[in-house]
Order: C-alpha cells, then structure tokens, then sequence
C-alpha cells in the first residue's frame, strides 16, 4: 500500500505552520475584512519596473542568466554599497592587498527573494551542532530555516522594547553560536536598531567570533534614519561598522513585487563564493527579466510611499496608544502592541475575538514563544486603516 506520510520526513513535519493557518481558516468566510494581516505592501510595482520586465520577455530575456546575477545588476548593487558603506571593498578593487582578498573583500550574489538569499547562507554557513541566535519575536522563517540546514535555533527574548541588543545577544552566546540572524527594521515589530545596538552588536559578534547576518529587507522604509560619514540619512545598520558581515536586501517591499522574487545578498568574498555555487545547484539563478527590471527599480525614488506609510504609522500609533501598550515602530509597515492586560486574553483569543469583528491580524504566537501581543500590517488605504483603528479601540475597551 502506498503511504505518502512514510516519505514525509521528520524535517518537513517539523515545521509547524499550524498558528498562522488557524488564522486564516478563521479568516475565510470574512466579507470584506479590514486586513491588517498582510506582510506586504498596497502599492503595485511602479510601470517603468513592468515596462522593463515586460521588454525584457519580449527582447528575449527568458533564459538562465549567470547564477551570480546579470552583470548590469552586479554593478549596480557593487555600486551602492560601496557608496552606503565605503568601509566595504568590492572584489574586484585594486584597492585590495592580494593576499587578503577573500577575507575581508566584499562580493554579492543575486537571489531568489531574500528567502533565497536566507536559505543559501544558513546551508553555506551552519548545520549541526551550531547554534543561531534569533529574535523573539522574529521573521517566521528563521527558526524553521534554521532547524532545516540541521542547526539549532536559539531565541532571544527581545521584550518589551524589541531591540536585538548586545547585551540581550550575549546571555545566549555558548562555544557552539555560529551566527545571529539581525532584523531591522524588523518584522513583525517594525522596530528600527539604533546605531549604538548595531555597533555593539558587531562587536559582540567580533569578539566571538560569531557570523552576523542583517536581514534588511525593510531597509526603505525606515523612519528613523541617522547621518553617515558623508551626511546623507539612511537606517542604521551594522554594515557601517563592519565588512565581515552578511548582508540581505530586497525588492519585494520596496517596489511592491513579493511574486516576482529578487534580493541578493553582500559580504565576505569567500562566503558569498560559496552560497554562489550552492545556487547554482538549486536556486539556478534569480528570474532573468525580474534581474533586468531589478536594476531599473534601484533608480526609482519611492520616497512618497514611505512618507505615506510613515504617516500611517503616525495615525496608527496616535490612535492606539491610550488604548494599548505600544512601542512606536521606527520603520516597516509593522506594529506590534500587547494584547490589553484587562481583557485577560492570549494573542490568539484576542485574534479570534477581533476576526469576529471583521478584522484580521496575526497573533503573536506566530512569531514568539510568547503569546502576549499581535502584529498589525498598516499597508492598507487610509480607509481601512481608519476602520480598523475603530474596531481596535473598541476591543481594548470591551
Ligand atoms: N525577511 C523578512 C524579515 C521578511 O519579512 C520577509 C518577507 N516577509 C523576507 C525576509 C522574505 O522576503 P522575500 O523573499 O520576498 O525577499
């Protein structure tokens, strides 16, 4: 007799996808509902982005490109961070010392989202026997990519402020700590490390040896931005403190276009090297003509959406706060507040108390071993926004 579960390995039953499923099974018959559940933008990808993919198919763009990434791509990202990060040296500078080159050069690799990006450097870097430190709460995927690549997740309780800080870091820092998956601004907080937390998280990992690897995929819509050395105003990150760290950026929230899976990830030569040639065997490469329309969208200047979604949060945050504990998120499209201490309820009985009131959010189970708090998307119309803010405040009051 034929079993399907006997070819289901422990890995994949491993995986528990069942908090977030329960949401949306209660979601289903839901008219209309204020969504606040969404992790990805309500803007659509800008037309000269489509204009360029769409040429690109017509042109004939619709074969395997270099694992690496196109070369117009390449450049452009070399370009950028090298501009944002001049401690970091390109590869294939003549500034580099020849015998050094592999340490301490940068190189980038074009993936398959950030997800890609993430699961190429957690099977280049970690299996068994190593430890990865994660943020509780944290991106979903972490702990469960985590526990794929054979390593062991190690949560890092970040309440209530949400900082992924040094000093939280090190309480869980064993002989065995290989890396730290660093998320800001972060999801499903929306909370923004300040720069004095990525410099001294780079000098945790440093000391110890431990690889950081910044998730920055949200790296646009920051509200909280801080001067570099040449003046301009960009998120904090750790890679103005260190080139001997991994670094994943995105397209998919920037420009809208999580279905068409583009990032790519920078640092240390020899590691990225590495991830290359493991995607080659998987991944292949990123999709031709989204690579094409990809370098198009980094010109594209979506400072308009993030100003919208900063006055969202604005609103979001203004209208809560009597009504809930909440820490006011310095960028994403996330906010993160506790579920009312009077209401007596967990993360998910609150959730199933707001869906009957047709509004969808997630719990906070989903992304914590807690269950005191629930994420809200605030990528909606000012509309819905209005509504659900109503239904909120309504609830905390109940
Ligand atoms: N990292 C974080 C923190 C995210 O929130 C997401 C998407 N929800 C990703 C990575 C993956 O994004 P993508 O693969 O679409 O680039």
């Amino acid at each position: 007799m034929f079993d399907p579960d006997r070819f289901i390995h422990a890995r994949a039953k491993a995986v528990d996808a069942s908090g977030i499923r329960r949401v949306f099974d209660l979601a289903a018959n839901l008219k209309d509902p204020v969504n606040f559940s969404i992790g990805q933008p309500d803007f659509d990808v800008p037309q000269a982005v489509k204009d360029a993919a769409i040429a690109a198919i017509q042109k004939g763009m619709n074969r395997y490109t270099q694992t690496q990434g196109i070369k117009e791509l390449q450049t452009r990202i070399t370009g950028l961070i090298t501009a944002e990060f001049p401690n970091w040296q390109p590869a294939s500078s003549k500034l580099r010392t020849p015998n050094s080159e592999l340490a301490t050069s940068f190189a980038s690799l074009v993936t398959s989202g950030v997800s890609g990006g993430l699961v190429l450097a957690l099977m280049t870097c970690v299996g068994p026997g190593d430890e990865v430190l994660i943020p509780d709460p944290g991106f979903v995927m972490y702990k469960h990519l985590v526990r794929l690549v054979g390593a062991t997740p190690v949560l890092v309780d970040t309440y209530p402020d949400f900082q992924l800080t040094a000093a939280r870091l090190a309480k869980h820092v064993t002989p065995r700590t290989k890396m730290i998956l660093f998320n800001s601004p972060g999801n499903p907080t929306g909370i923004v490390a300040t720069d004095a937390v990525c410099r001294e998280v780079v000098k945790l990992a440093d000391e110890h040896n431990i690889l950081l690897l910044s998730d920055e995929i949200y790296d646009e819509f920051c509200y909280e931005k801080t001067p570099r050395a040449d003046g301009s105003m960009k998120c904090p990150s750790p890679a103005t403190y260190s080139d001997r760290i991994l670094l994943l950026r995105g397209f998919s929230k920037t420009y809208g276009m999580t279905g068409w899976r583009l990032g790519y990830a920078a640092g240390p030569a020899a590691i990225i090297e590495q991830m290359t040639k493991l995607q080659q065997y998987t991944f292949v490469c990123a999709p031709s003509m989204v690579q094409v329309a990809g370098a198009v969208a980094l010109d594209l200047d979506m400072s308009t959406y993030v100003e919208a979604y900063r006055r969202k949060r604005d609103t979001l945050v203004n209208a809560l706060r009597p009504h809930y504990q909440i820490t006011t998120p310095g960028g994403a499209f996330y906010a993160f507040p506790k579920v009312p201490d009077h209401l007596k309820l967990t993360g998910q009985q609150f959730i199933e108390r707001a869906i009957s009131r047709n509004l969808l959010a997630i719990p906070g189970n989903v992304f914590s071993d807690r269950d005191t708090h629930f994420r809200l998307s605030y990528a909606c119309d000012d509309q819905m926004l209005a509504r659900g803010i109503e239904i909120l405040i309504d609830l905390a009051k109940s």
